[in-house]
């Protein structure tokens, strides 16, 4: 099988300005780093609460569910193998957009379970009407996409939904920048699965905690799925005290939606397409310069930002909105790179 290339993750992240896995350039608040440093006591030689149950409560409370719709994971990547592990038959057939999350190709071929590539339309958007063509079993979908940051309207997942009977996961690990959620839509269909990171907007990706919501039946499935204890004490620490703390998330969101239309501009001026993103990246290609030569130059100068083999998404570079400082260096070397006036 293929692995997973995950982004470049420096040993001396210092030296890098490292714009290329769509992290949050920004620390979480101190009360969530406080709660999780709360934690480093005595009380680690105690396995956690099976369920990180707190965790559960919350979420559901603000959500206007119940704890038994939602499930807490080791990262919601730990979701998509649960999926794959328990929620397909061994000779049933998964299919996922093209370009899209590469981990979901490579989770479903971890498991043994055969998928097709959907591409995405000329505009790079879901074919909706493609998915139906067969009988899939489960499908994923990214909303908004990765790599390309594009959205999904609710409607039309709305719509598929109801001309659809398999497992329709919708990944909304980048939901909180710009996106509208389809969880609304849990109470009204057994067959929808919805995924959250705390990996992106809540600057928690080295806590490694993600959530599934879901119907209960559905939930009750991932719980007998997982490891025993898959939640670490820190992790459900910072994950709960994640959740309290609307209001310093709230104004990182605000500041990077800024510095996202600072570099929207700074790259349309240096001459580059940009696809119109609803995540905290930008997939963006230049007229004149390759992409992959943009990338290695950048490297070369110690930022990182992320190329990927492939059709379609070889043409482009995508760029983690960074802090102002980040930005600003970014679009000073490549407009040195691409030769922009
Ligand atoms: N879904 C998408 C679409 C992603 O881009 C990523 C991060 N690469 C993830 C999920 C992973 O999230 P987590 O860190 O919660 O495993």
């Amino acid at each position: 099988m293929s692995e997973y290339i995950p982004g470049e993750q420096p040993e001396n992240l210092n030296e890098f300005t490292k714009l290329n896995t769509n992290e949050n350039p920004f620390p979480p608040p101190a009360p969530v780093l406080e709660a999780i440093a709360k934690q480093c006591n005595g009380n680690l030689r105690r396995y956690p609460g099976p369920s990180a149950m707190p965790v559960r409560k919350l979420f559901a409370e603000k959500n206007a569910l119940a704890p038994e719709n939602v499930f807490v994971a080791n990262g919601s990547d730990e979701i998509f193998t649960l999926l794959f592990r328990g929620f397909i038959e061994p000779d049933g057939l998964a299919a996922f957009p093209y370009p899209s999350y590469s981990l979901y190709y490579t989770m479903a071929e971890a498991n043994g379970i055969s998928y097709d590539t959907i591409n995405l339309d000329e505009s790079l958007d879901v074919n909706f009407d493609a998915f139906l063509e067969k009988k899939y079993d489960m499908i994923i979908i990214a909303n908004p996409n990765n790599p390309t940051g594009k959205g999904v309207d609710i409607d039309r997942i709305q719509s598929f939904l109801s001309r659809y009977e398999g497992l329709l996961v919708v990944d909304e690990a980048y939901v909180d920048f710009y996106g509208e959620t389809a969880i609304g839509l849990v109470k009204q269909y057994e067959n929808l699965v919805i995924t959250r990171s705390f990996s992106k907007s809540y600057s928690l990706a080295g806590l490694r905690v993600g959530l599934a919501i879901a119907s209960k039946d559905i939930i009750t499935g991932f719980l007998k799925l997982k490891d025993s204890y898959n939640v670490d004490r820190l992790a459900e620490a910072g994950a709960y005290a994640a959740l309290l703390e609307e209001k310093g998330f709230r104004y990182n969101i605000e500041m990077l939606r800024n510095n996202k239309e600072y570099l929207e501009d700074a790259l349309a001026d240096a001459g580059f397409e940009i696809v119109p993103s609803k995540a905290n990246f930008l997939f963006v290609k230049h007229p004149g310069v390759g992409s992959e030569e943009i990338y290695t130059k950048l490297k070369e100068r110690n930022i990182l930002v992320r190329y990927f083999n492939g059709p379609v998404q070889s043409e482009y570079i995508r760029i983690t909105v960074g802090t102002m400082m980040e930005v600003k260096l970014l679009i000073k070397e490549i407009r040195d790179i691409t030769g922009a006036e």
